[in-house]
């Protein structure tokens, strides 16, 4: 058989010869940018020459710093399709976070929206490496400074003639792009992802049991394209070639639910921050073209899957990843085994994170003794996961390799029980496991059982030293607007659902729980507020 290397120049030009014809939609500020495939590949063309023209080196890191929009998806192509690497950086880290990553990955060029350049100019002359800033005018009325360093995107494309012929990368193992992990514990580390891992990662987004992204589809990533490349769907739609929209700036559930709607959205993409903050205006908007809503990021909880399920029709198609997986890993979708089960078990299948795709393996580890766990639904441990788009180690050798085995498998600090078909259930992360006298209690299935509470809108569960357990749950409760609860009544709901000693000792009630640069719940930041907490009863 032949040997052709499997890179992104494929799928660009693939989609540029078939699928030139295809709209991609982008929300801007009061309007709509249209634009089609062939466009769009004219002016990655264009980015194209202007890196080489800018002086970009041969596989320099080309950084992004925007929301989602069609410029995006030209960097996304333009850079590893001349060899360069697209660094996606989140635009809700911490500045001295953003700027320890642009020099760790020594950044050479930053296209930037105008909208966002207020949060990255005051951090620039700390970013040693970067020569160019480069404003993609989303027309916001943010200020563009008078510094040489800053050109217009639009200039730049006009000013730059097209690239001729095929984009060549030979190697199939170089980097094409790079993330950095949100850095919960310590410093973001980056994951580098290459032209291999990507290809056979977005092909995985077209398979049956999978999102099966087809050319009928019109797409919405609502997960942000700074957030392990939007999962993979905008390669996998370029592959596909499914329509595209992206929201741009505005992440507001009502705008985004215009969307969808507008544009007939068949597939979308997001974490469960955002589908419980459009599930109370849902019903406000015909969504009858909707039949995959993609939720993972975190679990996506039952209650909130059922009343997508109820209120559309369609249940959520849950998945777990990490950066360090690409990220799809494991998912949900429903099997033969299941046609059996009544809706309710079926729903408590969909909550599990569901099953590892093809050409990716997971195994359950004993963190103790490292012995391999059988799949049972009893035994839990960690996942350790391998395949051909699972990091092999972090860039520049960060963390000193103490998250791989030796082996060369991925540790994912998740815990999870599987059952014998290899359903995941993931119990919780190594460090948000509350450990109560000797036995771990998972934070997130309490989340869980607390989140149906039909007058509770969030819920994050955390450990709180005991000197008798070591450890002790409480839980922060977000209320419904308009309602009002005890923490007598939030117990008395738990009682019947769970295990005595799992109720928790306290409840506490918060204006919001925390989130994280990617919407996650922000368990060490409400860990720091409850620092010194002290549990009612409890001595001194
Ligand atoms: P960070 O580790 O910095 O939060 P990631 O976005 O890579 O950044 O997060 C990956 C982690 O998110 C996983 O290890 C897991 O703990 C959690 N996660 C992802 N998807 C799910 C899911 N479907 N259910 C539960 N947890 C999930």
């Amino acid at each position: 058989m032949q040997d052709r290397p499997l890179v992104l120049p494929h799928v660009f030009h693939r989609a540029e010869q078939l699928f030139g014809h295809k709209e991609i939609v982008t929300a801007t500020a009061g309007a709509e940018q249209r634009t089609t495939i062939a466009e769009w590949a004219g002016r990655v063309r264009r980015l194209a020459t202007a890196l080489d023209r800018l002086g970009i080196s041969a596989d320099g890191r080309v950084a992004t710093f925007s929301w989602n929009h069609a410029a995006h998806l030209e960097l996304y192509m333009a850079a590893p399709c001349t060899g360069r690497v697209l660094h996606t950086l989140n635009i809700r880290l911490f500045p001295e976070q953003l700027s320890y990553i642009v020099n760790h990955a020594e950044d050479e060029i930053i296209f930037v929206d105008r909208s966002l350049l207020p949060l990255l100019w005051p951090l620039t002359d700390k970013m040693d490496t970067v020569k160019h800033f480069v404003v993609n005018d989303d027309g916001a009325d943010a200020d563009i400074p008078d510094d040489p360093r800053i050109l217009d995107y639009e200039r730049l494309l006009a000013e730059s003639e097209p690239y001729q012929g095929r984009f060549v990368v030979e190697d199939e193992n170089s980097a094409a792009a790079m993330c950095y992990t949100s850095g919960t514990t310590g410093n973001p580390k980056g994951v580098v992802y290459s032209h291999r891992s990507s290809v056979l990662h977005s092909l995985i987004s077209l398979t049956a049991d999978g999102v099966a992204l087809s050319e009928r589809d019109v797409v919405m990533p609502i997960v942000p394209m700074f957030h392990a490349n939007a999962w993979g769907l905008p390669y996998g739609c370029l592959l596909a070639g499914s329509s595209m929209v992206f929201p741009g700036p505005n992440m507001t559930p009502r705008a985004i639910l215009e969307l969808l709607a507008k544009h007939r959205v068949t597939v979308t993409g997001g974490v469960p921050t955002i589908w419980m903050g459009a599930l109370p205006m849902l019903e406000q908007f015909d969504l009858s073209a909707l039949r995959t809503v993609l939720c993972g990021g975190s679990a996506a909880p039952k209650s909130l899957s059922e009343a997508f399920r109820e209120k559309l029709g369609i249940p959520m198609l849950h998945a777990w990843g990490m950066t360090e997986t690409s990220p799809i890993a494991t998912m949900s979708t429903p099997r033969s085994q299941h046609d059996p089960l009544s809706e309710d078990e079926r729903a408590d299948v969909r909550a599990r994170q569901g099953q590892a795709v093809p050409l990716v393996e997971l195994r359950l580890v004993d963190p103790e003794t490292g012995d391999e766990l059988p799949w049972d639904d009893q035994h839990t441990g960690e996942i350790q996961a391998a395949g051909p788009w699972i990091a092999k180690e972090y860039y520049r050798g960060e963390g000193g390799g103490a998250q791989f085995t030796e082996d060369g498998w991925l540790r994912t600090g998740d815990v999870a029980a599987a059952d014998r078909y290899g359903f995941v259930r993931l119990v919780d992360r190594t460090k948000d496991l509350v450990k109560s006298g000797g036995e771990w209690i998972s934070s997130v299935d309490l989340e869980n059982e607390i989140m149906s509470h039909p007058k509770i809108a969030e819920a994050a569960v955390i450990a709180i030293p005991h000197e008798r357990w070591v450890e002790r749950p409480i839980a922060c409760v977000v209320v419904k607007p308009g309602e009002t609860l005890t923490s007598a009544e939030v117990l008395d709901y738990l009682r019947p659902r769970v295990a005595k000693w799992w109720l928790p000792d306290a409840v506490e009630f918060i204006e919001e729980v925390p989130k994280t640069s990617v919407g996650k719940f922000s368990k060490k930041t409400l860990r720091d507020k409850f620092a010194g907490y002290k549990l009612p009863g409890a001595e001194g």
